[in-house]
C-alpha cells in the first residue's frame, strides 16, 4: 500500500484566499512528504508576509458583509459544508494518513470527529444570546449584545491536521467572522481539502482563507497575524513556547487570543482501580497517533499495591497490539513520527532516562521501518528528575513511575506548569470526588481517556492555554460583549 500514489480531485496545490486557487507573489513553492514513504506528495506556495496581507485585506473587507449574512444563512451554508465533509470522509482520512502518517482508522476517527464541529457550530450559530439586565433606573435600559469580534487570525498543527482546522474555523464563521490560517507546514493538504469542500458548499470568497508555507515563514507570518490591526483574535494549537511567542506579538495590539499549548498528562493508577480498564484506557491514549497528541498521558503513576501488575500486563500488551508500519496498511497501530526533529527528541528522553536508571521493559529503540519510526517503548523505574516525564515526549513512550499515598500523587500531578489533560482510575468514589476536585487540569477523565467530542469544552489551565474550543463555549472566543444603554425612556 505504501507505493500507492493517491489521486483525488480534494488534493489541491495552491493556497486559498478570496475563493481564488492562488501562488505566492514570490512564485516559491516547498515540498511535503510523507513520513511513512519519504516520499514527496506534493508543492504547495511558500508564502511571505507580503500573501499573508493581502489576505487579511480581504477577510476583512469580506468581514463587513459576512457579519451582515443572517444566523440561519450561515447556518445553512455551515451545514452544506458539513454534508460534503461526511461525503468525501474516506478521502479526507486518507488525506491525513498520507501527510500525517497516523493508521487510517485514527484518521476515520479525526475526519469524524472534525466534521462534527461543523455541524455543532452550523447549529450553534443560531443559538448566539445576548441579555436584557434590569435596569437601576426607571429611565434606562440595559441590553447586552454578541457581536462577531472580525478577522480570525489562525495557526495550527500537524497532529490532527483536519480536526483543528474545523474546530477553529467552523465556529468563527458561524460567529460571522472571517478567516486566515496558516495551516502546519507539514500537513498543508487537509487544509487546502477543506477548503475545496467550503467553495463548493457555497462559503463565499474571502470568508475562508488559507495561506501555506515553510517554517521559514511560520515566524514571519505569525507575526503579520500577530500584530496586524486588521485581525481581531488569534487563535493557535501548537507548543507552549510558539504560544508565548504569539502572545507577546499579540500584546503590540492588545488582541484578544485562544491558545491550545502543550500538557504533560499524568495517568494515575491508584490500588483501588480496575487494573485491566486502566490498560484499556492506557493503551487507548497513550499511544493514539503515536503518542503525538496534547491530550496522550506523558506520566503513568501508579500506587505500589498495583505497580507491578500494571507494569507487567502494560508491557504484555504493547508487545501483542502495536504492529509499526505505514497508517495505509490495515495491519498498522503504530505509525512514524511527523519528523526527524520528533525522533530525534523522543531518542534523547528515552537515553536520558535510561542514562538515570530506568528499565526499558520493552521497546526503546529506533525502528528498522524508516527513518521516521520508533519503537512503541515501555519505561519502568522512573523518577521524576528524567526528563521524560519534565517534558512533552510528543512519542510513543510510556514512563511509569510509582507512588505510595494520594497526598504524593496529587502533588507529582499538579506540580507543574501544564493543565491539559489529567486522568486517574479508581474504584472508591470518595477518592473519586477527591482527586476530581484537586487536580489542576482544564480537561479530567475519571476512569475513561477518551473524551473529545464537540459537546464538551477543550482547554487547558497555566501555561496549556487560554479560552475552550468545542461546546457552547468555544463560539465565545468570536465574539465581543456591546453593552448598549438605551436612555432617556
Ligand atoms: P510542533 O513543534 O509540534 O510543530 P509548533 O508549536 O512548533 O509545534 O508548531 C505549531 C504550528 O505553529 C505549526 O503550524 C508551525 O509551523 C507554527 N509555528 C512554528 N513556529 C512559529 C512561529 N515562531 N510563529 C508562528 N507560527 C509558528
Amino acid at each position: 500500500a505504501s507505493n500507492v500514489r493517491f489521486s483525488s480531485s480534494l488534493m489541491r496545490n495552491n493556497a486559498y484566499i478570496n475563493g481564488k486557487w492562488v501562488d505566492s507573489k514570490s512564485g516559491n513553492t516547498f515540498e511535503v512528504y510523507n513520513p511513512s514513504t519519504q516520499q514527496l506528495i506534493g508543492n504547495v506556495p511558500d508564502m511571505t508576509e507580503t500573501d499573508v496581507q493581502s489576505a487579511i485585506e480581504t477577510a476583512y473587507k469580506t468581514f463587513y458583509t459576512w457579519r451582515d449574512v443572517t444566523a440561519k444563512e450561515r447556518s445553512r451554508i455551515l451545514r452544506n459544508w458539513y454534508n460534503l465533509c461526511v461525503k468525501h470522509k474516506d478521502d479526507l482520512a486518507k488525506i491525513v494518513t498520507i501527510e500525517n502518517g497516523k493508521p487510517l482508522s485514527d484518521a476515520g476517527n479525526e475526519v469524524n470527529y472534525g466534521n462534527d464541529f461543523i455541524a455543532w457550530y452550523s447549529e450553534e450559530a443560531r443559538r448566539i444570546y445576548g441579555d436584557i439586565v434590569s435596569s437601576p433606573d426607571p429611565s434606562k435600559r440595559i441590553l447586552l449584545m454578541k457581536q462577531p469580534i472580525g478577522v480570525a487570525g489562525m495557526i495550527t498543527p500537524w497532529n490532527f491536521p483536519n480536526a483543528m482546522i474545523t474546530r477553529k474555523a467552523a465556529a468563527a464563521i458561524a460567529a460571522g467572522c472571517t478567516v486566515v490560517l496558516r495551516p502546519s507546514e507539514d500537513t498543508p493538504f487537509s487544509a487546502l481539502a477543506l477548503c475545496q469542500l467550503a467553495e463548493e458548499a457555497g462559503i463565499p470568497p474571502g470568508v475562508l482563507n488559507v495561506v501555506t508555507s515553510s517554517r521559514d515563514h511560520a515566524g514571519p507570518i505569525g507575526k503579520v497575524l500577530c500584530e496586524s490591526p486588521l485581525v481581531s483574535i488569534i487563535s493557535f494549537t501548537g507548543s507552549t513556547a510558539v504560544g508565548k511567542i504569539l502572545q507577546n506579538h499579540c500584546a503590540s495590539s492588545m488582541k484578544k487570543t485562544s491558545m491550545e499549548l502543550g500538557g504533560n498528562a499524568p495517568l494515575i493508577i491508584f490500588d483501588s482501580a480496575n487494573v485491566d480498564a486502566a490498560i484499556k484506557g492506557t493503551m487507548g491514549a497513550k499511544f493514539r497517533c503515536g503518542g503525538q497528541t496534547c491530550v496522550c498521558p506523558n506520566r503513568l503513576l501508579v500506587q505500589s499495591g498495583v505497580y507491578d501488575e500494571y507494569v507487567e500486563k502494560l508491557t504484555e500488551r504493547v508487545k501483542e497490539e502495536m504492529v509499526i508500519g505505514d497508517g495505509l496498511d490495515k495491519e498498522t497501530t503504530l505509525g512514524p513520527l511527523i519528523n526527524t526533529r520528533a525522533v530525534d527528541k523522543v531518542k534523547s528522553l528515552v537515553e536520558d532516562a535510561k542514562s538515570k536508571g530506568a528499565t526499558i521493559t520493552t521497546g526503546g529503540e529506533p525502528s528498522d521501518q524508516g527513518r521516521h519510526f520508533y519503537q512503541a517503548t515501555v519505561i519502568s523505574d522512573v523518577t521524576n528528575d528524567m526528563r521524560c516525564v519534565q517534558e512533552e515526549i510528543f512519542g510513543p513512550v510510556a514512563p511509569i513511575m510509582k507512588f505510595e499515598t494520594e497526598e504524593e500523587a496529587i502533588a507529582l500531578a499538579n506540580t507543574t506548569t501544564s493543565g491539559l489533560a489529567g486522568y486517574f482510575y479508581s474504584e472508591n468514589i470518595s477518592q473519586v470526588w477527591r482527586m476530581a476536585e484537586q487536580l489542576e487540569y482544564g480537561i479530567v477523565g475519571v476512569n475513561e481517556t477518551l473524551m473529545s467530542t464537540v459537546e464538551a469544552a477543550f482547554g487547558g489551565w497555566k501555561e496549556s492555554g487560554l479560552g475552550r474550543e468545542g461546546s457552547k463555549y468555544g463560539i465565545e472566543e468570536y465574539l465581543e460583549i456591546k453593552y448598549v444603554c438605551m436612555g432617556g425612556l
